[in-house]
């Protein structure tokens, strides 16, 4: 299809529909870079956990099968990942830990990155684009001057997703409607996307969604949306990962872009058809 920018790779056709109402952001690797590598880090940990339990599988395996099982739930809460965990220490006849524990260790090793980046945009004044998914604050402006409601959710803690997103200075973007696990609220992009569609009357098939995880391309294309993968390779660099790429594919993705280079031309199109 010519009619799109060339970093727009499209997956399957898009149906006409009468252009979109609303649009949901995933937030971490598709706004935000403020936690990239944290999929390396929580690697590196489970390697060692299953490791202390006795595992004896092979190195590169091991990993395979970790990052597997990592990218499986990713873009739901962290907990899950940890669960996840613990069953396979379980599996190895050993006696796992709470994930409870398993995710204060791997929040804790984050924080040390995170914090990193946050004071240097906050107190080094370093600038907030370095730390966003190239390009998206045209996009976003794009889409407030049209009045198009715009909703960030996220599996993060929704109390960490505040603050990051300020710091970004995305939060004038959504206002309230940021949402994350956190005060006990049960929380799922399910739940968000259903929300936007009873609440506000929205149509599946008109609500636009921007994700790089499996959980929110999943769910856009559960409700006839359009699921826009974004397969950043979370180093700002503009390249598709290709692992995110085939497992968003798989997931129901539409279309696929490296970040928000080309998002101009692409919501223009896609707001009239
Ligand atoms: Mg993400």
């Amino acid at each position: 299809m010519s009619e799109f920018p060339a970093s727009v790779e499209v997956v399957r056709s898009l149906r006409p529909r009468g252009g979109f109402r609303a649009v949901m952001f995933d937030f971490d690797g598709t706004l935000s870079l403020v936690r990239g590598g944290w999929m390396e880090l929580m690697t590196e940990q489970m390697l060692t956990v299953l490791r202390d339990a006795g595992s004896q599988e092979p190195e590169p395996m091991l990993r395979h099968r970790i990052v597997q099982f990592i990218l499986d739930l990713v873009g739901q809460p962290t907990m899950r990942q940890m669960e996840r965990l613990a069953d396979e220490v379980a599996r190895l006849g050993a006696t796992p830990q709470s994930p409870d524990v398993y995710l204060r260790n791997f929040l804790r090793e984050l924080k040390i990155r995170v914090e990193a980046r946050m004071t240097a945009m906050t107190v080094q004044g370093e600038d907030p684009e370095r730390f966003r998914v190239p390009h998206a604050i045209p996009m976003l402006d794009w889409l407030q001057g049209r009045q198009v409601p715009c909703v960030l959710a996220s599996g993060t803690e929704r109390i960490h997703v505040v603050r990051e997103a300020r710091a970004l200075q995305l939060v004038p973007f959504f206002g309230e409607r940021i949402y994350g696990p956190g005060d006990g609220h049960v929380f799922s992009k399910r739940a968000v996307i259903e929300q936007m569609m009873h609440e506000w009357g929205i149509p599946g098939e008109q609500i636009l969604g921007f994700g790089d995880g499996v959980s929110e391309t999943e769910e856009i294309h559960r409700v006839g949306g359009i699921a826009v993968a974004v397969a950043s390779d979370e180093s700002g660099g503009g390249i598709v990962d290709p692992i995110k790429r085939e497992r968003l594919i798989r997931a129901g993705a539409d279309l696929v872009i490296p970040d928000y280079r080309d998002a101009l031309p692409l919501l223009h199109w896609l707001s009239t058809h």
